[in-house]
């Protein structure tokens, strides 16, 4: 159902300061997203086109859902959400269906943000277009593009995507009036690691032994949502020893448990 694909908040619970490592694309973010919905007239009187919609493309969990709940939550519109693998339907016309409703709930809940997760699923470059599953998706993506051609750019709708498949994607939906803002968000950099860490451990309890320079240092290719799964892991360690300080030690049995489960051919770390 409609309810089930989407999800939808008011005031999403992200602020710029959350996000760490990134913050080049947060001023991006703000430039091609925001302004536009705050202050409109300025593109009016320079007499250029605001982006029609955003992109931002990097590995998982790099911070792509944040800046765009960020971004929605600190201009005070709804943000609407939905996966790009919930369009992609069983019965022919649903995908479509679903993005008209995407759109139509937007108009209705204006000023909005909308967000489409896994943008490759509904455009991807065609394998194999004689498969009538293909085609189906092919409409959802025309219904998509329809979509976005169909409204002013200085209006209240923002629309941002997000993909880990840039590779993967139809030029089709990158052409200029479509998603023609691409902005580019990668594993964050040893600084960006300290600061996700800081982020990540500012409500814990953190004994004096625990270096978080150190600590960043040591987390070569780990991506932000690593970094949090690391805090949450060494804060467990704590408390399975029944400590409520959370020591360099925890931090270590931590990464080293992160980085043995991630030998799965799935994991993020590698
Ligand atoms: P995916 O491509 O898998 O959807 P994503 O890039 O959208 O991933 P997010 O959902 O934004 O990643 O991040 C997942 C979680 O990881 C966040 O809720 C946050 O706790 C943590 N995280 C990721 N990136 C950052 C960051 N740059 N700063 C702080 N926390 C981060």
């Amino acid at each position: 159902s409609r309810a089930q694909a989407m999800e939808i908040s008011e005031s999403p619970d992200v602020r710029y300061e959350d996000i760490g490592g990134i913050d080049q694309q947060i001023q991006e973010v703000k430039e091609a997203v925001e302004d536009p919905l705050t202050n409109p007239e300025i593109f009016d009187a320079v007499g250029v086109e605001p982006p029609s919609g955003v992109l931002l493309y990097g590995p998982p969990g790099t911070g792509k859902t944040m800046l765009a709940k960020a971004v929605a939550n600190e201009t005070d519109a709804t943000f609407i959400k939905m996966a790009g693998s919930e369009l992609v339907q069983k019965f022919i016309g649903e995908g479509a269906r679903l993005v008209r409703d995407l759109f139509k709930l937007a108009s209705e809940r204006e000023p909005a943000v909308v967000f489409i997760d896994e943008i490759d699923a509904v455009a991807s470059r065609r394998t194999d277009s004689k498969t009538s599953g293909d085609a189906e998706v092919q409409r959802t993506m025309m219904q998509l593009l329809s979509e976005m051609d169909g409204f002013d750019d200085r209006g209240d709708i923002r629309i941002i995507a997000a993909t880990n498949r840039f590779d993967m994607l139809d030029e089709a939906i990158l052409r200029p009036g479509r998603f023609d803002r691409l902005i580019e968000v990668p594993k964050p950099g040893a600084e960006g690691r300290r600061r996700i860490l800081e982020i990540h451990t500012q409500g814990m309890n953190i004994a004096a032994d625990v270096d978080l320079d150190s600590i960043a240092d040591g987390l070569g290719e780990y991506s932000g949502a690593d970094i949090e799964s690391l805090t949450t892991e060494a804060g467990m360690f704590a408390i399975r020893d029944d400590r409520t300080e959370v020591n360099l030690q925890d931090f270590e049995s931590a990464k080293e448990k992160i980085e043995r489960s991630d030998d799965d051919p799935d994991g993020v770390i590698n």
